[in-house]
């Protein structure tokens, strides 16, 4: 049984008990993170808890928890959890309240952990990629925040899910964003293409790892709005996200990308990422 942490107890994930009156249940009204621990070492902490800060300041909630409070609380997450790799899950909500979307005069956050079991990506995955499909980009307009409310990323994620693919790419106004769960590249003529932060994307932390790893190693790439038709013609297409690191979709819309299987540049970043993940769980924190 997960041993989880509510509101300044740490309890059994079993007898963790929410107010229905809580905001985060009435509207989604919340943000969150999942912070990936390899080897019960946080990967990219102060990236995440940045982000979170970020989220916190875009949904106007101040942060209850100093960098340092927050720091112990997922190490003693992550030393009660019974696996080695776990995605620490994180959430803070506006708290209870009546029920009116005005905030509360008096706020009181509601604050959640657990552990979430990360296995690493399956070997079969990373060998020959996966299977997405495209859907126009139904959600808000603040996609920066890493909001609970998901309404719109699940039942976007769903349509991939029904047609047996595992993500799918949104498509806004004719340009790539991202993924329903995920950042998304490209590489066109050996050159790794990603769509620029802005307001209709996720700052996804793997994303920075993976342009960090790109620079370092000298590898082209350029950051730029990409265009739907840019995506369709593109020679490889990535995911990347926290919990499935870097795959290579072979095949979009039902149609192979490239020759149909990951790409020599896919295999190199894959590699050099996998590399970078060791070095980390060996203690040494920078690309
Ligand atoms: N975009 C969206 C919409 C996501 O949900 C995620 C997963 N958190 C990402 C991108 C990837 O972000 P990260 O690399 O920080 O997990």
């Amino acid at each position: 049984m997960s041993t989880v942490y509510l509101n300044g107890c740490f309890l059994p994930l079993e007898e963790a008990r929410v107010p229905v009156m809580d905001r985060g249940f009435l509207f989604g009204d919340g943000v969150y993170e999942v912070i990936p621990v390899y080897d019960r070492r946080p990967f990219r902490l102060a990236e995440h808890l940045s982000r979170l800060q970020d989220s916190l300041d875009g949904i106007r909630l101040a942060n209850p928890h100093g960098v340092a409070e927050w720091a112990a609380l997922i190490e003693r997450i992550v030393r009660d959890a019974e696996w080695e790799d776990v995605g620490v899950y994180l959430q803070v909500t506006r708290g209870p309240g009546p029920r009116d979307h005005a905030f509360p005069k008096e706020i009181r956050p509601t604050v959640f952990l657990m552990p979430l079991e990360l296995p690493a990506p399956p070997a079969e995955l990373v060998a020959n990629g996966v299977a997405a499909i495209t859907a126009e980009d139904t959600r808000w307009a603040r996609c920066d925040i890493k909001a609970t409310a998901l309404l719109a990323n699940v039942l976007l994620r769903q349509l991939s899910v029904d047609a047996g693919c595992a993500e799918t790419l949104l498509i806004r106004d004719g340009w790539l964003m991202e993924g329903s769960a995920s950042s998304v590249f490209l590489v066109k003529d050996g050159v790794i293409l990603a769509p620029p932060k802005t307001r209709l994307i996720l700052p996804g932390i793997t994303y920075d790892v993976a342009l960090e790893l790109a620079a370092r190693e000298g590898l082209p790439h350029r950051v730029r709005p990409l265009a739907e038709a840019e995506l369709r013609a593109a020679d490889e297409i990535w995911i990347t996200s926290s919990t499935k690191e870097i795959l290579a979709v072979a095949r979009l819309d039902g149609q192979p990308v490239g020759d149909g299987r990951p790409g020599p540049l896919y295999r190199r970043m894959i590699a050099l990422y996998q590399a970078y993940k060791h070095t980390v769980m060996r203690g040494n924190p920078g690309p």
